[in-house]
């Protein structure tokens, strides 16, 4: 099969496998290059492991640091007619480098938020792992069945307390236009935050912690953005940030729950990038387009594999990790300081239709979401007849 990208909308509908293979092993002569993650835990589980920042933790754990990973995602597999999604590529890429090296892992593929999924990972960790000393969770979903009602909860994306109208880029059809975006109602609220808050990442704990496979002194995070004032009234300010404020209350949860293990629980705040998640939020393509350009022109860029080496080598498992005054560890400050967002401000203020392309590194942010999928990467012969099938 000859695989092009079949992009629509927001998302692109395939993926190249061979492409995907290159993009992981990108991240792991990443990572080999720097120096050992010295003091990362040995068994490390990843919840949302086959994409974006999971993905990234999942090489940074194993490369970095010789860790034992289990992952969990929702991929499809591919068919002889079909190719199946860059995280199933990716994860059969990561499975195959892995081996060759001697570590081990496991991906279970299915539904994070059911008892199913946890029972499996336990039963995973008992055969193979005994305890785990590290959950890191980095699920993005845009819906959840509650594992006891069955009700299935979907989040939506919009302002919070006022409708907003502001600038935004459409991928489609690329064009920079305005775009209001209604208030959420308190369901719409309630929703996402029962999708993207921090209730599974609490049932998750406390099912490894009452199956006797959380380790003790285990360190456990999720994943948020904060960002600042650009984006807080599409993000931090709304309905996904009202979910991410949940974490915050979870953490402390977890950190109290569990004291007699002396767990560690920390939300931590990464900076934006291209993933699958985050070009379906209305404006973020158009921000990241015009922070890229800044962060590039500042030297001062950075990827999801940079993100996470920082945050696993320098903060994360150190003893005082540095927190902020909600006690989260904060790997954004680049992006959200005063001079960046200052400058990314000027652009945001000047950019329409006709400088776009002078004022927005869109280059940057496209190549970036066509690696996503395993396309557009140097020395992938994208004109050979590739077999869309993969096993891990
Ligand atoms: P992503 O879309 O690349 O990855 C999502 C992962 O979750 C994938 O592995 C997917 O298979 C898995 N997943 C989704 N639903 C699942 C389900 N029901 N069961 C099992 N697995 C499931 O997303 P990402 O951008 O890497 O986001 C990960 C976390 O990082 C999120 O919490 C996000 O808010 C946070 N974050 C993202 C950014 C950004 O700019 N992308 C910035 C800061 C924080």
């Amino acid at each position: 099969m000859i695989i092009k990208p079949k992009i629509r909308g927001f998302i692109c509908t395939n993926a190249h496998p061979v492409g995907c293979a290159a993009h992981v092993q990108e991240q792991i002569e990443f990572v080999k290059a720097q120096p050992r993650v010295s003091a990362c835990p040995k068994n490390v589980l990843i919840i949302g492991s086959s994409t974006g920042y999971g993905l990234a933790s999942r090489i940074t754990a194993a490369f970095g640091a010789g860790a034992n990973t289990l992952g969990v995602c929702f991929e499809k597999e591919p068919t002889e007619r079909r190719t199946g999604t860059a995280g199933w590529y990716n994860t059969a890429a990561f499975h195959e480098a892995a081996k060759s090296e001697g570590l081990y892992a496991n991906t279970l593929n299915g539904d994070a938020f059911s008892h199913d999924m946890k029972q499996q990972v336990i039963a995973a960790i008992k055969a193979d792992l005994g305890q785990v000393d590290a959950v890191i969770y980095s699920l993005a979903s845009p819906r959840r069945t509650d594992p006891d009602s069955g009700e299935v909860y979907s989040s939506t994306l919009k302002p919070v307390g006022k409708n907003y109208s502001t600038k935004t880029y459409d991928t489609d059809k690329n064009v920079v236009h305005e775009v209001s975006l209604e208030a959420a109602n308190e369901d719409e609220i309630a929703n996402t935050i029962k999708v993207m808050g921090g209730e599974d990442w609490e049932l998750w704990l406390k099912a490894l912690h009452e199956a006797g496979v959380l380790a003790e002194n285990a360190t456990t995070t999720a994943y948020t953005y904060i960002g600042k004032e650009l984006t807080w009234p599409i993000y931090g300010h709304a309905t996904i940030g009202k979910a991410k404020e949940d974490l915050d209350r979870a953490a402390a949860q977890l950190n109290e729950a569990y004291s007699n293990l002396n767990i560690n629980a920390y939300v931590t705040s990464l900076k934006a990038v291209v993933t699958q998640a985050s070009s379906a939020i209305p404006v973020m393509p158009l921000y990241i387009s015009l922070m890229y350009q800044v962060m590039k022109n500042n030297d001062c860029h950075e990827g999801v594999i940079e993100q996470i080496y920082k945050l696993f080598s320098q903060q994360l498992f150190s003893d005082n990790p540095q927190l902020d005054n909600d006690k989260r560890i904060r790997m954004d400050s680049v992006e959200t300081n005063d001079d960046i967002q200052a400058k990314i401000k000027v652009l945001w203020d000047k950019v329409n239709n006709d400088n776009f392309d002078e004022l927005a590194d869109y280059h940057g942010y496209h190549h970036d979401f066509l690696k996503l999928f395993g396309f557009g990467i140097k020395n992938v012969d994208y004109d050979a007849d590739v077999s869309p099938l993969a096993k891990w």
